[in-house]
């Protein structure tokens, strides 16, 4: 790496550095600037910023509402974070992934979600992580109203978190629990822990989410002042941080405070601004809701006009939301589509469209079990090409990938679906044979041995005859506590050694 690249790096760190502070409190600038060192990183060759820089820009999609936008970077960052081991960024990405599940009502996609990243968080001890990835498990079950499941994952959420980067959110769903459980004391002796948790992190788009929980809970304590008071500064951070969708909540809420104390005019002309604010954005669940409180309270007033006007209102919100709900169901059938893909990306190796390393770990693993539960022999087959070296200097890279190709296709066809191949890395290729003795294999092994000289693919340079040709390591063990799966991956790994060292182009079988 020159010089030059060294510098680029450093400061493009510094750049994803202070986009990380600006994040919540200035959408735009954070988004131009994580553009911007985006382009710089692809220009330094530098793929890890590539591959952090495009699941902020994710974020900040998601955060200020473009979902779409937003899980697309995600997706694609995310593959590339995998690819680099970028763990503490990856248990973010999932966290993401889990919140637009979450958005589109998917709840067991956003758990399973959420799940992965507390399973990655929990290997890495990022507290931070397990901390969100907990307080959000409790998002989910607040949704569903079991408020003691929601309880216990938020408290999760604040043991888990000594850095306290839930910001103050833990604290202020807890608050929330607790006041829908009736225990107001103790929602008041969070709250003030909430803000200033939530100051000291500069998260004041969720003020007024504070404010509205005091307003509540001094309405249920009958202190009607405070409770005015309350909401009336609640109204004003939501205003002020541009919150719509929280500020229509808090006018819904302060509407139904002021019909309970018999001020209904003035509670009609709150809900009007929630509705104009709710129509203006497009929120039919809201704009529905709003609609079907005005025809109530207008009935109340004696103005009938207004309650059919609101009832009419109401019907024509209810086929928008329903379309509205539609392509929300669209979307999340999408957005699983693509989360399906990258699981299968994840397993599948590109050049060949055979499985990779890791799904032939995963597989290996699971037929091990398999086979001691049962006794059954199971056998590996590890090969390599030979002179590939030569090849690919000769022929060009482009016709080594060709060759490779070639082979995995008479290979893949050859083994059949009852055994796992896979490309355990290069230009070497390992079969995973459950229920097969060593014989068995061997027989298989000269075959496929056979079947890559008879395809007759030239190689003027290889020293074992003029075609491309295979050397092929065979081990074979029924597993018992006595051994490992790893001893059985060795065992092949010293066959093909053995194999190799004898000449290439033979079959060897581990003794
Ligand atoms: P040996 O007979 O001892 O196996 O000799 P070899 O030349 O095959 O040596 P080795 O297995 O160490 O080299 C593997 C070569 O395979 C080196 C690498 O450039 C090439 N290779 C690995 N992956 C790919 C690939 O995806 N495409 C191409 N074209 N070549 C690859
Ligand atoms: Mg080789």
């Amino acid at each position: 790496m020159g010089k030059s690249d060294e510098n680029a790096i450093k400061q493009i760190d510094a750049m994803i550095d202070s986009i990380e502070e600006i994040i919540y409190s200035d959408n735009k600038k954070a988004l131009k600037d994580a553009y911007c060192a985006y382009e710089l990183s692809k220009k330094a060759n530098y793929p890890q910023g590539e591959a952090i820089l495009l699941l902020k820009i994710g974020f900040i999609y998601t955060n200020i509402s473009q979902y779409k936008k937003g899980i697309e970077y995600i997706i694609q960052s995310l593959s590339m974070l995998e690819l680099y081991n970028l763990n503490y960024y990856i248990s973010t990405a999932f966290i993401m992934l889990g919140n637009a599940f979450f958005e589109y009502a998917y709840y067991e996609n956003a758990f399973d979600y959420y799940n992965k990243s507390l399973f990655i968080s929990k290997k890495y001890k990022y507290s931070d992580r397990i901390s969100i990835a907990y307080n959000n498990i409790g998002e989910i079950y607040k949704m569903l109203n079991d408020y003691d499941n929601a309880k216990l994952y938020y408290e999760r959420g604040i043991e888990n978190d000594p850095v306290k980067e839930c910001k103050g959110i833990a604290h202020l769903n807890l608050a929330e629990i607790n006041y829908y459980k009736g225990n107001y004391e103790d929602a008041l002796e969070l709250l003030p822990v909430a803000f200033r948790l939530l100051s000291r992190h500069r998260y004041e788009i969720h003020f007024c989410e504070v404010y509205k929980l005091y307003a509540l809970i001094y309405w249920k304590l009958k202190d009607y002042e405070k409770a005015v008071y309350y909401f009336k500064e609640a109204i004003d951070v939501a205003e002020e941080k541009s919150v719509y969708f929280n500020k229509i909540n808090i006018l819904i809420h302060y509407h139904e405070f002021l019909v309970d104390i018999n001020e209904c005019q003035k509670a009609a002309d709150i809900l009007l601004d929630a509705y104009t604010l709710a129509r203006a954005n497009n929120i039919y669940e809201k704009t529905m809701q709003i609609c079907y409180c005005l025809s109530s309270l207008y009935e109340k007033l004696g103005d009938n006009e207004s309650v059919m006007k609101y009832y009419r209102l109401y019907v024509q919100h209810e086929q928008k939301q329903k379309k509205e709900r539609i392509n929300q169901i669209t979307d999340g059938i999408e957005l699983r589509i693509r989360t399906e893909e990258i699981k299968l990306q994840a397993e599948i190796d590109s050049l060949t469209g055979i499985p990779n390393r890791r799904k032939f770990f995963d597989y290996l693993e699971k037929q091990w079990e398999h086979s001691k539960k049962h006794s059954q022999s199971l056998s590996l087959i590890m090969l390599d090409i030979d002179y590939f070296k030569e090849f690919n200097d000769n022929y060009g890279h482009p016709e080594g990938d060709k060759c490779i190709k070639k082979i995995v296709d008479i290979l893949n066809n050859l083994i059949g679906s009852n055994y796992l191949f896979s490309r355990y890395g290069g230009d070497e290729f390992i079969a995973v044979m459950p229920q097969t003795t060593a014989e068995e294999a061997y027989k298989c092994a000269e075959k496929m041995r056979k079947a890559i000289i008879d395809a007759g693919i030239e190689h003027q340079y290889s020293e074992s005859c003029g075609f491309v040709t295979i050397t092929l390591g065979l081990a074979s063990i029924i597993p018992s506590d006595d051994c490992c799966m790893d001893d059985l991956i060795k065992k092949a790994d010293k066959a093909l050694y053995e194999a190799k060292r004898k000449g290439r182009n033979i079959v060897v079988v581990c003794s």
